[in-house]
């Protein structure tokens, strides 16, 4: 579970998020939508502490991740050695696929393994080789991504992100650079991730996917949660203006 409160990030003079409170809660699928700027992937940095928020808390499965207020009131940066033991509980899937072109898909997703986790050779690419079964891609272990597709390439990332066993997973925009013909094989993998039980987060346009895999939609609008509800409340009826302005775009 992540629980944000009151989460500010700034830029310069451009406030990017404005005092998000969220709840994701374990074992669920949150989807995040909201127009272009309105602060879905920063939001997603700042969970996955690869942006450092400006103000406010994300706490982890009950850690407090990143920067916490001392009994004096002020905020302070947590140990580095904490941060990172919390922040491997959380993996995350990018928009680009972000894989090492010198490596083979199993080179991809063994070696964090072998370099982070110190586990030995054969039992990294044991654990590799039933991440990428998982994601459907056995037969293309020894393939480089320069010889897979995008959607091929897209589940490589997944793999490797789950090879850490993460406990929650951020999926940011992960078939927004895909072909069309090649986003349900990518979709297909997150729905049976979901299936499981894992904890996710996911930002997409892919409205069906958040319609029938989301629990909690949440809609992000210049840096602020406009409005949080179940994919019934937010598709079938929206109330809120601007969100039925958002979705005419894109349904
Ligand atoms: P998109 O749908 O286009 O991906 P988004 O909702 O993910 O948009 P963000 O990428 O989070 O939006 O950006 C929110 C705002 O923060 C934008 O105005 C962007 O220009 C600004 N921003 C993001 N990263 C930085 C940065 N490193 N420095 C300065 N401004 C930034
Ligand atoms: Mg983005």
């Amino acid at each position: 579970a992540i629980a944000v409160k009151n989460l500010v990030k700034t830029f310069g003079d451009s406030t990017v998020l404005n005092g998000i409170d969220l709840d994701i809660a374990q074992g669920q699928v949150s989807c995040v939508i909201g127009p272009s700027g309105s602060g879905k992937s920063t939001l997603l940095r700042c969970m996955a502490f690869l942006e450092e928020s400006t103000k406010g808390t994300i706490a982890v499965n009950g850690e407090v991740l990143g920067f916490a207020e001392n009994a004096n009131g002020v905020r302070e940066r947590l140990p580095a050695a904490a941060n990172r033991r919390i922040r491997a509980q959380i993996g995350m899937v990018f928009q680009q696929f972000n894989l090492w072109p010198h490596m083979t898909a199993l080179g991809n997703v063994s070696e964090a393994l072998k370099t982070v986790h110190k586990t030995n050779r054969k039992d990294a690419e044991e654990r590799a080789m039933a991440q990428l079964a998982k994601v459907g891609l056995e037969g293309r272990a020894n393939h480089y991504p320069s010889q897979l597709s995008g959607g091929q390439q897209q589940r490589v990332a997944i793999a490797r992100a789950l090879a850490l066993n993460p406990k929650i997973m951020l999926f940011d925009e992960p078939t927004s650079s895909l072909d069309p013909e090649l986003t349900g094989e990518v979709l297909n993998v997150m729905r049976d991730l979901a299936a499981e039980g894992m904890t996710m987060v996911v930002v997409s346009h892919e409205i069906g996917f958040a319609a029938t895999v989301g629990q909690q939609i949440i809609f992000l609008d210049h840096g602020k949660v406009l409005f949080t509800g179940s994919p019934q409340e937010v598709f079938k009826r929206p109330r809120n203006p601007r969100l039925e302005q958002f979705l005419d775009t894109y349904i």
